[in-house]
């Protein structure tokens, strides 16, 4: 059995390594290239932020840096109809590339305009419950906030969710099975009538745990490669034994009969040529009900991180269309990153809910569970209700009708 090291850590920030490092700390341009790490992105530090571009502004109005931060900094907290016209004038006319990107989410945003969003409901809930995770990967796309809930505000939350019509929940992190309060979050979310899965890195999975978690609707656990090489390209941890571990873990279901495993792997240009052998490892597991393949998208990563891991979206569908073809009876479910674009209705470990945009820094915050309603979240001009129905399945197919067994 591979020696496992239970490192309980906050990952890396990934957009660190490319800050630039020529800028004044504490600048308005070092203030903004930070805003995303976790203890800053929140209501405050953003309001704050907010107002020294607009000082900087009205010393020089013509700026297109500085009208470009503007506008991004609105749409990121708690952007309402105002803030997106603002934005939008803020970047007419603009020449910079990352500006035309933002006017083509804006332009978007427009067209959704009227789309009703009284009445509206979510019915798939992501929860990054906990900031802890074992792993250190290459351009971790996971949000995380510096704060964590108490288990009686997680279950407030859980209530509100239940309330509202919530059918189903994803408790993800870093890694859920750090937090020790997880399973009771579990099972107040499973009596209130929530179907709930449960994403994690598989690396303290136990017997036990797994005796516990029996009612998930699915249990979501990473491989990235069939050598460790390869599975360390974008999902890595300081244990050299990483990918002996992943793979214990879904025989650890696998013999406790475990059905509902959902594997996911991350493609990118490292492990692209290992596909094949990757659905063949997956498939050979009784426990496996479901493998999602996430085309790797560099959202927080850096330059450099984007230009070793972006993979080709065509060349990405043709593998996994050949994939398909192999294994007609499975369920393969390939997720572009261009399509995840605003299909998140995620919860941080603060409570703070944040959706996000397919490109670079785009993460928008939406409100706060633990003092505002959904209603209000979903009235914010940002969503797009119609990615939000349309995202990945959260239950494999194989379990979707009648309750959980094991
Ligand atoms: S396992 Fe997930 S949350 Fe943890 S570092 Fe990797 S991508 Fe980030």
């Amino acid at each position: 059995m591979p020696t496992r090291h239970h490192l309980a850590i906050l990952p890396t920030h990934p957009l660190r390594a490319g800050y630039d490092r020529t800028v004044e700390p504490g600048s308005v341009a070092d203030r903004f290239q930070r805003r995303l790490e976790p203890d800053r992105f929140h209501p405050a530090y953003l309001r704050d932020l907010t107002s020294r571009i607009e000082r900087a502004l009205a010393a020089a109005p013509d700026d297109e840096l500085s009208r470009y931060r503007l506008a991004f900094v609105l749409l990121q907290n708690n952007a309402t109809a105002a803030d997106v016209d603002r934005a939008a004038r803020l970047l007419t006319g603009t020449s910079l590339p990352q500006g035309r990107r933002l006017t083509r989410l804006i332009d978007a945003i427009s067209l959704r305009t009227e789309q009703p969003r009284v009445g509206r409901r979510v019915t798939r809930v992501n929860w990054s419950i906990t900031n802890r995770c074992p792993m250190s990967c290459q351009g971790c796309y996971n949000p995380f906030a510096a704060e964590q809930i108490s288990l009686d505000q997680a279950k407030g939350i859980v209530d509100k969710l239940a309330e509202h019509g919530t059918t189903d929940l994803v408790l993800a992190g870093g890694d859920p099975l750090l937090w020790p309060p997880i399973h009771q979050v579990v099972d107040h979310a499973t009596a209130a009538g929530i179907r709930v899965a449960l994403d994690t890195t598989g690396y303290t999975l136990t017997a036990d745990k797994l005796a516990r978690l029996s009612a998930l609707s699915s249990l979501r656990l990473p491989l990235d490669g069939v050598t460790a090489e390869a599975q360390r390209a974008f999902r890595r941890s300081p244990d050299r034994n990483l990918h002996a571990a992943l793979l214990e873990s879904l025989r650890l279901c696998d013999q406790v009969g475990f059905t509902r495993v959902r594997v996911h792997t991350v493609a990118n240009a490292k492990n692209l040529h290992q596909l094949d052998a990757i659905a063949e490892e997956v498939f050979s597991h009784p426990s496996v009900a479901q493998w999602v393949v996430f085309q790797w998208w560099g959202r927080r990563a850096s330059p450099a991180t984007v230009r070793a891991l972006a993979v080709d979206p065509a060349e990405l569908r043709s593998a996994v269309r050949s994939i398909r073809q192999r294994h007609p009876d499975r369920e393969i479910i390939l997720a572009e990153a261009a399509e995840r674009e605003l299909l998140n209705w995620m919860i941080q470990s603060s409570g703070q809910v944040v959706t996000f945009g397919s490109g670079p820094e785009e993460e928008f915050i939406l409100g706060n569970l633990l003092t505002d309603s959904i209603e209000t979240i979903l009235t914010r001009p940002i969503l797009d209700f119609d990615a939000m129905a349309r995202g990945v399945p959260v239950t494999p197919r194989s379990a979707r009708s009648g309750p959980p067994s094991t």
